[in-house]
């Protein structure tokens, strides 16, 4: 795949054409990046960790009815993917107060949120990801109403299942963010990848603040043991994916 152009190379993946120009081959990277990549080093088989993760995720929400780029994996960090004009908008969905919603509110990490609480940042790195309200989002024409509303609706939906989902592995889901894109019908499909990178993950065995960090904030905080974090994340969830077939 390295002699073929690529097409976008991002922080943690690179983006490949294919025979097929509605098919696309994502490349998952070990390199990790932070503080909108102000920090910057590698979490050994993260690559094979975030697509296997992924993968087996995108195949479970597709089986309760929410449409994914998700195609197949042709090897382990390797993840073939309908091509999708991306939205520019993270779409962060949290569950229990943590990282920029404390910071921002002063609610204390680890509340626990009376209902899921969903939020729009613009992607846009040079910007540094602000978070936009709804009257921002139709100023900069990034979607219709009608769009919002369904991607709301989608983030809620991706939300419950993820978090049952997670409950099984005895994780507890506290925020994740979600990126969306356009398909060539027009429709919106859940796209990019929902990994550690993506999801702040607490083990429900641990009790230490520290201890239950199964996510990137080990790598973002310096807290040591990213990798085996990683992979015991991958662990649990293939465990949980087997269970359920
Ligand atoms: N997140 C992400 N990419 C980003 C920003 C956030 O995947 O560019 C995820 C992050 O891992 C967390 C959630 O979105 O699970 C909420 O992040 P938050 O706004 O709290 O940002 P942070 O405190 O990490 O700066």
């Amino acid at each position: 795949m390295s002699t073929k152009t690529k097409l976008y190379e991002g922080k943690a993946k690179v983006l490949y054409p294919t025979e097929k120009p509605e098919i696309l081959l994502t490349v998952y990277k070990d390199d990790a990046t932070a503080f909108n990549a102000q920090k910057k080093g590698t979490i050994k088989g993260k690559g094979e960790v975030n697509c296997t993760v992924a993968a087996a995720l995108f195949k479970s929400l597709e089986k309760s009815g929410i449409p994914t780029h998700f195609i197949d994996c042709p090897s382990s960090n390797q993840m073939l993917v309908k091509a999708v004009k991306i939205i520019p908008l993270e779409v962060v969905v949290r569950n229990i107060a943590a990282g920029s919603l404390s910071r921002q509110t002063g609610l204390k990490e680890g509340a626990v949120l009376d209902n899921p609480l969903v939020e729009y940042y613009l992607k846009d790195d040079d910007l540094g990801d602000p978070l936009l309200t709804r009257d921002r989002i139709f100023l900069l024409n990034v979607v219709t109403v009608e769009q919002l509303d369904i991607l709301k609706e989608m983030a809620l939906k991706i939300n419950q299942h993820l978090q049952e989902f997670f409950n099984r592995c005895q994780i507890t889901l506290v925020d994740f963010k979600l990126e969306f894109g356009l398909d060539q019908q027009q429709s919106i499909i859940l796209a990019d990848e929902i990994s550690p990178d993506t999801c702040r993950l607490w083990d429900q065995n641990e009790t230490d603040e520290q201890a239950r960090v199964m996510d990137k904030d080990r790598f973002r905080k310096d807290l040591g043991a990213v990798e085996s974090a990683y992979s015991q994340v991958q662990s649990r969830v293939l465990a949980t994916i087997d269970q359920a077939n």
